[in-house]
């Protein structure tokens, strides 16, 4: 946009202190892949760390929106600054657009103690895996205690966000079509914690006794988490501390165990993988282009340089110019 670098640092303090038109214009930033994205990410990073990151996952319509906003009232309740990020892999729109249907969330658009947000994944940048850790850190050094991530579209997106999230809920739900031997098997396996939403509902027994055999299954190390199977209603808000209750004790699991260490250096790797990996994607979009390829395949059809010499040759001419 038109606005000069010098704003970058007084954007990033007063999102700092908690204005929310800051969080959003950074963020925005983040969508947009701004230039000053270096500036922004730079002067946020010693500020981010603090927020428990929960992914909220689980098929369409069973109740994510409902138990997402039913939990933002309860850490609301005890006092936390909640931040959530919807993320919609399938939806070309962003920026509330999309939240303007979520009406769940609208009890709380008004609370200055929350920030919601959702942002749709821009597949050419790469998606979820590229823009929703930046958007992330922007909550989080904004002050927000807890992020909600929640997918509001289908597809394999749910493995991505709990590869983002400290916590993974995963919510099933009785009647729905599917037991939950059809849950696809990526989904029971990223879950810290299991929610069996509308146990109002006649089946909720049933989903709980299957949920159960699978944590029984399941190999885990020893000292390692179980997970706990939380019954709610969400429509009715009940279960939803036992959710946050969960949702605290894995966090503190996590700081004990050294796991949450352990799995915010992963999540860091594979973020500077992935920003690496565009870039040196960017830099050899070029290459077919390069004229030194035709004075190369010159050189080997010719015989005065072997394929090998040649690429070598042409790597370190594009590592010399930026
Ligand atoms: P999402 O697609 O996973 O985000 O699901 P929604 O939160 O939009 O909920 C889907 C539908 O289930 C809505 O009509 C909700 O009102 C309803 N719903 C949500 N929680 C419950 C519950 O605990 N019991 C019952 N009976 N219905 C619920």
């Amino acid at each position: 946009g038109r606005r000069s670098t010098g704003d970058v640092p007084a954007l990033v303090e007063r999102a700092r202190q908690g204005d929310p038109r800051s969080v959003a214009r950074l963020i925005s930033l983040v969508e947009d892949a701004s230039p000053l994205l270096r500036e922004v990410m730079a002067g946020l990073v010693a500020h981010a760390g603090h927020a428990q990151v929960v992914g909220i996952t689980g098929p369409p319509g069973v109740g994510k929106s409902t138990s997402t906003s039913a939990l933002v009232g309860v850490l609301r309740r005890q006092g936390r600054r909640v931040g959530v990020l919807a993320v919609d892999p399938s939806s070309p729109f962003s920026g509330g657009a999309l939240l303007g249907d979520r009406v769940r969330m609208q009890e709380h658009a008004l609370d200055p103690g929350v920030y919601i947000r959702s942002m749709a994944s821009r597949g050419h940048l790469g998606g979820l895996s590229w823009a929703t850790p930046q958007a992330l850190r922007v909550l989080d050094a904004a002050g927000c205690d807890v992020v909600l991530v929640e997918t509001v579209g289908v597809g394999q997106s749910e493995v991505e966000v709990a590869a983002m999230a400290d916590t993974t809920l995963v919510l099933l739900a009785p009647g729905m079509g599917d037991g939950i031997q059809a849950a696809k098997a990526g989904i029971l396996e990223v879950g810290d914690v299991f929610v069996v939403n509308k146990s109002d509902r006649d089946g909720a027994a049933q989903v709980r006794r299957e949920l159960r055999s699978v944590v029984a299954l399941s190999e885990r190390a020893a000292g390692a988490w179980t997970p706990p199977i939380v019954m709610t209603s969400a429509d009715r808000g009940e279960g939803v501390e036992e959710v946050a209750a969960a949702i605290g004790s894995h966090h503190e699991h996590l700081v004990a165990s050294g796991e949450l260490e352990r799995r915010r250096r992963r999540r860091a790797r594979d973020e500077i993988e992935n920003l690496a990996l565009t870039t040196l994607r960017q830099q050899w979009r070029g290459v077919h282009e390069h004229a030194a390829l035709d004075d190369l395949a010159d050189e080997v059809v010719h015989g005065r340089s072997d394929p090998y010499a040649a690429a070598d040759r042409l790597l370190a001419s594009l590592e010399a110019p930026r």
